[in-house]
């Protein structure tokens, strides 16, 4: 009787915990189903942004000729990541790859076209990240690195640093068998006639050159950086910036661009985010970390958290400029405080835009 008793009781038990786990299990498959269904909703199988530098770029001052070289250049650059992304190529190789068309054009203030320093040279800095592994690679101050973009991949995937500059880094970049060119390759007249400009401006003011180096021919200054984030395939983000820096820099200065956090992040819990403007305040503003950081943590989306940073952190700072961003489910944002912004998108099913000013 005892024994019938303790066998009933131990059926009750068994009986109660299969229920429990069956409804476990409903839970658990119902919860899969909501989210899987949220993912597909919104979530894009790959995503390229890509930005051309921003500043006073207005209509007005613009001729058609030079609006399309800007538009075809920017298209032939996309489409470089966008057809990596396509086949299911890295995020990584589609930012490289498309920076590097735009580091060969003088268009852009990078590579070919980077902006003078005050001593006449020309000095270049780019960053990379790798948004799955936080990994990153930056190089400033180089002079005979024809692509930095190249660079600041090899730092981060084959020596054991994050950042390497000047003299150093190009010793580095040889022995990586980087594409080397005499500093004259990067001469432009255009950039060249931009630093007369600056520096007779400068003359006319105070004797003052910090004052003068700050000055307001330097904000309204159209900045010219280039930059991409991308979403691939496989759900990994990177993002890259590289550039001239800004007309009539001097003392080895260096902005935001190779700064990791400022010019560039990628991170695959948030997004992937690349930088152009005022580099001092960028900087300072910590741009493309802060956005990941109000996603990360804060919950914002992408919009809010780059509206907080462009629209209210920098220009309260003083500071000008945007960022083109993609966050981990393919959405895109180009997010600038300046009249325009040289840019273009391309989402999964290969639509592309292009924008150039604020409307
Ligand atoms: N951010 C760059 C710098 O300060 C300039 C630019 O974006 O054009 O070096």
């Amino acid at each position: 009787m005892k024994q019938s008793i303790l066998y009933f009781f131990v059926f009750i038990m068994c009986f109660g915990c299969a229920e429990k786990a069956k409804n476990t299990e409903t839970e658990v498959e119902n919860s899969t189903i909501n989210s899987s269904e949220n993912l597909n909703e919104s979530k894009a199988e790959f995503a390229i942004i890509i930005h051309g530098g921003a500043g006073t770029i207005l209509r007005k001052n613009m001729t058609p000729e030079r609006e399309a070289a800007y538009k075809a250049k920017l298209e032939e650059a996309i489409r470089v990541g966008y057809d990596i992304l396509e086949k299911g190529g890295s995020s990584l190789d589609a930012v490289q790859k498309t920076i590097n068309v735009m580091e060969d054009s003088p268009l852009f203030n990078a590579g070919k076209g980077a902006v003078f320093t005050n001593a006449e040279t020309n000095e270049l800095d780019a960053s990379i990240m790798d948004g799955n592994t936080l990994n990153a690679g930056a190089s400033a101050g180089t002079t005979t690195v024809r692509n930095p973009i190249d660079l600041a991949r090899v730092i981060m995937e084959k020596s054991p640093h994050v950042m390497m500059a000047g003299s150093g880094a190009e010793t580095y970049a040889k022995e990586q068998g980087l594409t080397i060119v005499e500093p004259s390759y990067f001469y432009t007249e255009n950039r060249f006639k931009s630093l007369e400009r600056v520096k007779a401006s400068e003359a006319k003011k105070e004797n003052d050159a910090k004052t003068a180096f700050y000055d307001a021919d330097i904000k309204n200054a159209k900045f010219g950086t280039v930059g991409c984030a991308a979403l691939d395939k496989n759900g990994n983000l990177a993002a890259g910036t590289s550039t001239g820096g800004m007309t009539n820099k001097r003392y080895g200065r260096v902005g935001d661009a190779p700064i990791i956090g400022a010019g560039t992040y990628a991170n695959n819990n948030s997004c992937a985010v690349s930088s152009t403007g005022w580099g001092e305040y960028f900087i300072r503003a910590m741009v493309a970390h802060d956005i990941s950081a109000l996603m990360q943590y804060k919950g914002l989306s992408l919009k809010e958290a780059a509206q907080e940073v462009i629209q209210k952190k920098v220009p309260e700072l003083g500071g000008n400029g945007g960022i083109v961003a993609v966050d981990k489910n393919g959405n895109m944002v180009a997010e600038f405080n300046t009249a325009g912004m040289y840019r273009a998108t391309m989402n999964d099913k290969g639509e592309l835009e292009i924008g150039i000013y604020k409307e």
